[in-house]
Order: C-alpha cells, then sequence, then structure tokens
C-alpha cells in the first residue's frame, strides 16, 4: 500500500454564502499525485465553490482541507498565496489573458509571484509556451489568436511554474468541438506527464474521456467513479 499522503485532503468541508445558502454540505474527497479528474454536477451544485477551495481562493466554513501537506485553515494569507502561486495553476473557461500583451508576456505575468527572476521566468515561460505547441505563437496577442489558442496560452501560464495541481473551471466551454477536444488533448498529455488535475465540467463527453469522475449535487458528493480503465494517453 502506498504511504505517499494525498496532495489533497478534504474532510467534512461546508461553505455557507450569506443567504444563506449551503453550497457544500460535508465533502471528503483525497486527490492522490497524478490524478486527473473531472467534477460534474448541475448548475448552482457548488463545483465553483469547490474548486476555490481546492485552489486556496476561498475558505471553506467548516471541516479541513489540505494540499500538498499544509493545513489552509491555519495558514495566514500570505502563506496562502505562496502556496497558491508555487503549487497551484488556473485554467478558466474564459481565458483571461491580458488582452494587449503577448502570448510570452501573459505566460509571464503568471510567473509574476513565483520570485524567480525575471531571465528565468522568460525562460519557463517560453519552454511551457513550447509545451502547449505554441512556439511560433510567442509574440501573438489575444486577438491575433483563436480560441483554442487563447486557452493554450491560458493553459502554458497555469503549467509554468510546473503546479503540483491545475485546477480548470470548464476549459472547453467556451470552444468549438475540435478546439475544446484539442485542449482535452492536451490536459491528458499533461497528466501523463505528472500533473495532477481537476477539470470541471458539466460537458459529459468531456468527463467521459477522464479517469476519474466526482458528480456533486447540492453541495454534496454522490458519486466518485475512480479509474476502473486507463484511457489512451493518460497515464
Ligand atoms: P456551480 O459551480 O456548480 O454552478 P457554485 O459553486 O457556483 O455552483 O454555487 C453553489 C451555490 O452557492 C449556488 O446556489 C450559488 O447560487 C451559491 N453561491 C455561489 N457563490 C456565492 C456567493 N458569492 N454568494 C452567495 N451565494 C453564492
Amino acid at each position: 500500500m502506498s504511504t505517499t499522503p494525498p496532495l489533497v485532503r478534504m474532510r467534512g468541508v461546508t461553505k455557507e454564502y450569506p443567504g444563506p445558502v449551503s453550497a457544500l454540505r460535508g465533502v471528503d474527497v483525497d486527490v492522490d499525485r497524478g490524478e486527473l479528474l473531472a467534477v460534474t454536477g448541475p448548475s448552482g451544485s457548488g463545483k465553483s465553490t469547490l474548486l476555490h477551495i481546492l485552489g486556496t481562493l476561498d475558505r471553506p466554513t467548516s471541516g479541513s482541507v489540505t494540499i500538498a501537506g499544509h493545513d489552509i485553515a491555519t495558514l495566514p494569507d500570505r502563506s496562502l498565496s505562496a502556496l497558491r502561486a508555487r503549487h497551484i495553476g488556473f485554467v478558466f473557461q474564459a481565458f483571461h489573458l491580458v488582452p494587449g500583451a503577448g502570448a510570452l508576456d501573459n505566460v509571464c505575468e503568471g510567473l509574476r509571484y513565483s520570485g524567480l527572476p525575471h531571465r528565468r521566468r522568460r525562460a519557463l515561460a517560453e519552454a511551457a509556451l513550447r509545451r502547449v505547441g505554441l512556439g511560433d505563437r510567442m509574440d501573438h496577442r489575444p486577438h491575433e489568436l483563436s480560441g483554442g489558442q487563447k486557452q493554450r496560452v491560458a493553459v502554458a501560464r497555469a503549467v509554468a511554474a510546473n503546479p503540483d495541481l491545475l485546477l480548470a473551471d470548464e476549459p472547453t466551454g467556451a470552444l468549438d468541438t475540435a478546439s475544446g477536444n484539442a485542449v482535452l488533448d492536451l490536459l491528458l498529455e499533461l497528466n501523463a506527464g505528472g500533473t495532477t488535475i481537476a477539470v470541471i465540467t458539466h460537458d459529459r463527453e468531456v468527463a467521459d474521456r477522464l479517469p476519474r469522475r466526482l458528480h456533486i449535487r447540492d453541495g454534496r458528493v454522490v458519486e466518485d467513479v475512480p479509474c476502473t480503465t486507463t484511457p489512451a494517453g493518460a497515464r
């Protein structure tokens, strides 16, 4: 049996918003290093809330969350930001690229809080863009890129610092099927290279391509389908 602790451990996590709204009602989830999982569920079921808590962008109302061995409840905000910069990358449906900046500058921007010197950040950003197949688009600004390419820049930005955990919120939601599949292929490839990835999606076809599926309803995990077969390219 493996003795390696999970990368993420959530126990009894709840989240209450003013209203009051119980967005999460006692979630227990472990994510091991090297996993690739889909988080699915109807709109309003708590997926984004879960992702925000996983990403340390928000704290739970109760329960415990440990990421890479750090208990996030006890970390002051400053240490939490450092943990996030060092261990977690984010990809969003709407890309969130800086409009006037080229692809390379956009990826460098994601390394701003890494504490690395400028030259090292540039080298990492270039390597990340090559990794996502955009080595020939370094200077293209977002409006000069297709939707799929924009999302690949966003993925490059998220993985440039080699995070332990990549969190993607509907990464294919704004893309046509072919571009969406290409982005998914890229995530599978990054996972094959060792990156742990959680993907929020309401798209059944996307979820079906991922080895583990966590289904949420009304703030609770109602299904956790582990990897039974290894999809081609996933490992
Ligand atoms: P999903 O991502 O599955 O659509 P969310 O996590 O965004 O679900 O939302 C879960 C529930 O929490 C919903 O009922 C939503 O309206 C509520 N909610 C989300 N964010 C807030 C907030 N900042 N303030 C109040 N209620 C919120």
